[in-house]
């Protein structure tokens, strides 16, 4: 065959799901592919959830078959409208195209309690009397058999006539279950009569007050899936030992099978990497809510300056990975960022923490303006003029009155180049009574004006200033890894993982900018030349800009200090 789409599932990347699936369209399992990722609307998606996405969508994409979005909203008392919102947008923002298949678990809660019936009229589910603490005491363990419930044996009549009192609303919470009569000693606990359906008397977020009995992810997730004809359902390994389960129920129904297959689980060093934790640092507040740009939420990476291209880089340069759960280096990340933000950021000088220079010899009251590349790596962002002055800040790590071997910027008597503007010799040093160092006096070369010096003499050292009069004052939020530790959960007996909280990971203070800044809106993306890249955060007002650092130049020192000849 060589077909178009033939061409591509030969061109895909080789990993053993997207083998297996190969293998299933070869020998005539399936002859389509058909995914879906079903998150529960209960939290903001993290991007543990974005590899799945991406595993899903990739799938679908690669293989010329469907991806269909659906809400597992099968547990009213967790599911708000908000974070189906999120969802969507979250899943949009990453690129991933469902069509016009956004579906909703809670659709199918009637052609649910149909198959319930199916199986309580073939005699394969019961009503069960037990509380959930008996139900636990009779469970067995891993390596003991349960014990069957006293109710296991009652008549079908007596089981559809009291399920169907549970559905009127009869019985209070928690006092009856719909329980599948499986095995109470099958070695997988999951097989060991599970539930079906719970009582609970609560308003659904789309179904309103319609329903008194919910089913249980265990009966439900299956069913979804074969609801929608999904070929492969792909989900984490947590999810291994309950494949038993749903094909057992789909075998006793006799409607279609989808195959699923697991894959590894994906956390990041020094953050956590679920729900029930981002819920709890939210609630302490240690982090301000799930869009916290510390967190890894999409919505927090988003705000953070993140690009859904850095995050879909990631995710396959991550891929499928073994059948064991990781942890992915959180360095491997930022590294993705900073190749994509390299490419697009517009540059611009910004200064965190101010030394004031004056240059003596610049006419007073003259300001000028220089040119300034927006962006080396691409020439079509062009050029733009930055104000340029007498008196000039500079960053204080810029300057050494007793530099170290090696170290090439502004020192007593020592020529540099300001980036884009002259080259500047320092001349005095000025200090406030503790010794403070407050000021520089220097001269400047207007032969060297735009970087080079007519005469061909050198400078080792290039760095980056704001024109005292014209750079405008912003708030910048430097972070820094939410944990100390890569691993979160070592914690010395007694403490919990929130006592590895990072005190550093977030700085705010101010900075000075050139003046191209003024006005730009939530989300605009710059590279502050030498320091970091940073984003527009939406708490910016039109009297104060708020810049979140994404993340910081490596080896920015290396790159300018060669490109610039030093
Ligand atoms: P969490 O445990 O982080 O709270 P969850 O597993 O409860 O998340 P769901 O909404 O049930 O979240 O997940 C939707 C899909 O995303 C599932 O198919 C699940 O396998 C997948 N998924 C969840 N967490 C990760 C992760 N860390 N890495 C990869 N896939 C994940
Ligand atoms: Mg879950």
């Amino acid at each position: 065959m060589t077909t178009p789409e033939a061409n591509a599932r030969d061109a895909a990347p080789s990993d053993f799901i997207r083998d297996a699936i190969r293998e299933d369209l070869a020998n005539g399992r399936y002859d389509r592919v058909h995914t879906r990722f079903p998150p529960e609307p209960n939290a903001y998606l993290h991007i543990g959830h974005a590899k799945a996405v991406w595993i899903d969508y990739g799938i679908a994409r690669e293989f010329g078959g469907l991806f269909n979005l659906r809400f597992d909203d099968t547990n009213p008392l967790k599911e708000e409208p908000e974070f189906v919102e999120a969802i969507i947008e979250d899943v949009r923002w990453l690129g991933a195209d469902w069509g016009d298949r956004l579906y909703f678990a809670s659709d199918y809660f009637e052609q649910m309690v149909e198959w319930a019936i199916q199986l309580i009229r073939q005699g394969q589910a019961y009503v069960c009397d037990l509380s959930p603490e008996e139900m636990r005491a009779t469970r067995g363990t891993l390596t003991e058999p349960g014990t069957d419930s006293p109710y296991r044996n009652r008549s079908v009549d007596e089981n559809l006539g009291l399920f169907a009192r549970m559905r009127s609303g009869e019985f209070p919470d928690g006092s009856r279950t719909l329980r599948a009569k499986i095995d109470m000693a099958s070695p997988n606990v999951v097989m060991r009569d599970p539930v079906m359906y719970r009582i609970r008397h609560a308003e659904h977020h789309r179904q309103g007050t319609k329903w008194c009995v919910y089913p249980s992810y265990d009966w439900a997730h299956g069913l979804e899936d074969s609801i929608e004809g999904v070929t492969h359902s792909l989900c984490t390994l947590e999810y291994e030992i309950h494949r038993p389960l749903y094909d057992w129920f789909l075998e006793q129904l006799g409607i279609y099978r989808p195959r699923q297959i697991e894959f590894a689980r994906l956390s990041l060093t020094y953050t956590v990497m679920s729900k029930r934790r981002f819920v709890d640092l939210v609630d302490r507040g240690f982090v301000i809510g799930f869009d916290d740009p510390r967190l890894p939420t999409l919505a927090g990476l988003r705000r953070r300056g993140y690009t859904p291209e850095a995050i879909r880089e990631f995710c396959e340069r991550v891929g499928v990975g073994g059948r064991a759960d990781t942890t992915i280096d959180m360095h491997m990340l930022e590294d993705c960022i900073r190749e994509d933000l390299n490419q697009r950021s517009t540059r611009v000088m910004g200064v965190l923490n101010p030394l004031r220079v004056v240059l003596t010899n610049y006419p007073d009251g003259q300001t000028e303006e220089v040119d300034a590349i927006n962006n080396p790596e691409d020439p079509s962002a062009g050029t733009r003029k930055i104000p340029f002055g007498k008196t000039l800040y500079i960053e204080r790590d810029d300057f050494r009155k007793e530099p170290p071997p090696k170290f090439f910027r502004l020192a007593p008597g020592r020529e540099v180049r300001l980036r884009y503007g002259y080259f500047i010799t320092c001349q005095e040093v000025i200090e406030d009574e503790s010794g403070e160092i407050v000021e520089l006096r220097c001269t400047y070369d207007p032969a060297t004006r735009g970087g080079d010096a007519p005469d061909g003499r050198k400078v080792k050292g290039t760095i980056h200033w704001v024109s005292a009069e014209h750079a405008i004052e912003v708030e910048v939020r430097l972070y820094d890894h939410l944990f100390a530790k890569p691993d979160p959960d070592e914690v010395d007996e007694g403490l919990d993982y929130t006592a590895n909280l990072n005190p550093e990971s977030l700085r705010v203070q101010a900075a000075y900018v050139e003046p191209s800044v003024a006005g730009a809106p939530a989300g605009a993306r710059y590279q502050f030349e030498r320091l970091a890249y940073f984003c527009v955060d939406p708490d910016s007002s039109p009297e104060r800009l708020v810049f979140n650092r994404t993340v910081t130049l490596r080896d920015s020192w290396a790159k300018i200090e060669k490109a610039m000849g030093g």
